[in-house]
């Protein structure tokens, strides 16, 4: 199974017109392989996310989650989807200021059901496989900004999604503190077989990655490295 977006057309209105923010756009992410994207400011990379992710519906093409295509689906039926396939990790990590670390996670299991011990042990596994074990009992004000795009990353993953949408997790980071976030997103990609899309704008970070694909005016095209 994968991600599938095939001829994914979006436009957004502007003015009398319409802007294409993207135009005939195919991409396929398998699960356990991890496709980053780059481009320009304003190249459409975060409309080719919110389309991925479900929150945008484009004016043409189809988006397949899984195994499930999302054309047709109801507002109710597409939330459930994205609760339980997919994982997204905004740019700004938005924690809750008065939850630990742990507790963030937890949250998100208590939006999936299931009982809170159960949760709460997932919830630590995470923070582990993303090296904040013993920073689980912190509040975002006492954790680094490199620490809580960890906890993003980790929460993303409560549910267990089949994809990943990452967009530009390191742009607030230092190079150093970038690629080990991008190390980390490939080595969970892996081991979760998550089908992981990762926006970033830094390519010097992208020579681990399964795949590159690049934007410009809306249209993809893969790189060759
Ligand atoms: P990127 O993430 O690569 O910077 P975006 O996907 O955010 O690019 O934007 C692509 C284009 O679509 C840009 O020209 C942007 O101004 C425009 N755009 C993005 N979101 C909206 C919106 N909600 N309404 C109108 N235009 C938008
Ligand atoms: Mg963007």
């Amino acid at each position: 199974m994968s991600l599938d977006l095939t001829g994914v057309t979006l436009t957004y209105p502007d003015g009398d017109a319409r802007l294409t923010a993207l135009d005939q756009v195919s991409l396929t992410v398998p699960r356990g392989s991890l496709t980053a994207v780059v481009g320009p400011s304003g190249s459409g990379k975060s409309s080719l996310l919110a389309v991925a992710a479900t929150l945008i519906t484009p004016d043409a093409g189809t988006v397949v989650v899984d195994g499930t295509t999302t054309t047709g689906l109801g507002r109710g039926e597409l939330t459930d989807l994205r609760r339980l396939k997919i994982g997204i990790v905004f740019q700004q990590p938005n924690l809750l200021p008065a939850l630990t670390a742990v507790e963030q996670l937890q949250v998100m299991a208590r939006i999936g059901g299931g009982s809170a011990a159960a949760a709460r042990g997932r919830a630590m596994d995470l923070l582990d496989a993303v090296g904040l074990a013993p920073q689980a009992r912190r509040r975002p004000h006492q954790l680094s900004g490199g620490q809580r795009q960890r906890v993003n990353i980790a929460r993303a993953l409560m549910n267990d999604p089949a994809v990943l949408l990452v967009d530009e997790p390191t742009s607030a980071l230092d190079h150093e503190r970038g690629a080990a976030v991008v190390d980390l997103l490939t080595r969970l990609t892996h081991q979760r077989a998550t089908a992981t899309v990762l926006v970033t704008h830094d390519r010097a970070q992208l020579a681990a990655v399964d795949q590159v694909a690049e934007v410009h005016d809306g249209r993809l095209s893969a790189v060759a490295r």
